[in-house]
């Protein structure tokens, strides 16, 4: 088992609604990254994945707030709560070197009146003013022979590169201080299928030369996380309901959620011109209001009595993780998947 690098516990944060409401987005999360790993986080639109991924960079700000939570790393324990006036204080010496975020859509936030080389400047002034801008530029210079990637990119502007290029660059500057944990959200979305191939093997390469300890990876593209990572934590509502190795997820869906998103993917190795990809019926739930019992009732084939009263506790097989009832009830298998052909 590899050493634990990051730990992030019990974290719990909310919107704050126009009419004075709490709504809660992330619900008492706590996800681990081990050393060297990357880690999936996934699930519909509006689970709380990105949310988390705030929560966890220290970047929350209103109408966002956390009310709980530690984020363990490297021998530090750092209190994520936003709700003090000094926690933006406190989270910032953490930001870029600890924990860094790569947002949705960062590289169509590059401004076009800036060279590449200027934005690296300005990100590593950001951390500390007086970085020297030769320094800066060699840092970057360096970083980018590392990875194989060619260096004249420095001297253009956004406009000049294409998707991948762009996300291929703000993914090295995001990381030029060598965070211990890079939080990649979405990185793939908006790109073309070879682009996203490219991003996925500088990723692995920067894992594997050290440049970050551990990646947490955002997406709803399941086959993309299928690739890409070593372990795998599904939310729902705002939960995580299933975590383990991506291998016992995708071949052992404990959780019927679980089983669900993966029955929603078509696989290009079957014959898809007869398959149906079976959604998941009904919506996600209002989270200002969310269902009784275990949050997934509503959506599931599996529910029993005691599902839509109880919320399920969160069990263990090694270390894959679920909360279901019906996992209970049916040690160690996997959920039977629907098929449907035409
Ligand atoms: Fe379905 Fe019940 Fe398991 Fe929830 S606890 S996923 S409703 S079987």
């Amino acid at each position: 088992m590899s050493r634990m690098l990051m730990r992030a516990s019990n974290v719990t944060a909310v919107y704050a609604a126009d009419d004075g409401r709490d709504v809660p987005a992330v619900d008492d999360v706590t996800i681990e990254v081990p050393e060297g790993q990357i880690v999936g986080l996934a699930g519909e639109s509006g689970c709380g994945k990105s949310t988390l991924g705030n929560a966890m960079a220290m970047i929350a700000n209103p109408p966002l707030y956390v009310i709980n939570g530690t984020l363990e790393i490297e021998g530090q324990s750092i209190d994520l709560r936003t709700l003090d006036p000094n926690a933006n204080r406190r989270h910032r010496k953490y930001r870029g070197d600890v924990v860094s975020l790569l947002p949705q859509g960062a590289m169509n936030a590059i401004s076009p009146t800036l060279k590449i080389r200027d934005l690296v400047v300005d990100v590593l002034r950001a951390h500390d003013r007086n970085y020297a801008k030769s320094d800066a530029i060699d840092l970057a210079t360096d970083r980018l022979k590392m990875l194989d990637m060619p260096t004249r990119v420095l001297d253009s502007y956004a406009h000049q590169l294409s998707g991948g290029m762009k996300q291929r660059m703000v993914t090295v500057i995001s990381t030029l201080l060598n965070p211990k944990l890079l939080i990649a959200d979405e990185p793939t979305s908006a790109l073309d299928v070879s682009s996203q191939k490219a991003l996925i093997e500088m990723l692995l390469a920067m894992v594997e030369k050290k440049i970050m300890s551990g990646v947490i990876f955002i997406t709803h593209d399941l086959p993309v996380l299928s690739m890409v990572t070593d372990r795998l934590a599904i939310m729902y509502a705002g939960k995580v309901i299933e975590n383990g190795r991506t291998e016992d997820l995708v071949h052992n869906a404990r959780h019927p959620y679980t089983a669900a998103l993966l029955a929603s993917v078509l696989d290009p190795t079957e014959d898809t011109r007869t398959k149906h990809v079976l959604g998941i019926p009904g919506s996600p739930p209002n989270l200002g209001n969310p269902p009784s019992g275990c949050r997934f009732h509503p959506r599931c084939r599996f529910a029993m009595d005691v599902c839509t009263t109880k919320e399920p506790a969160t069990l263990a097989e090694g270390d894959h993780e679920f909360a279901c009832w019906w996992a209970k009830e049916h040690p160690r298998q996997s959920v039977p998947m629907e098929v449907s052909h035409a």
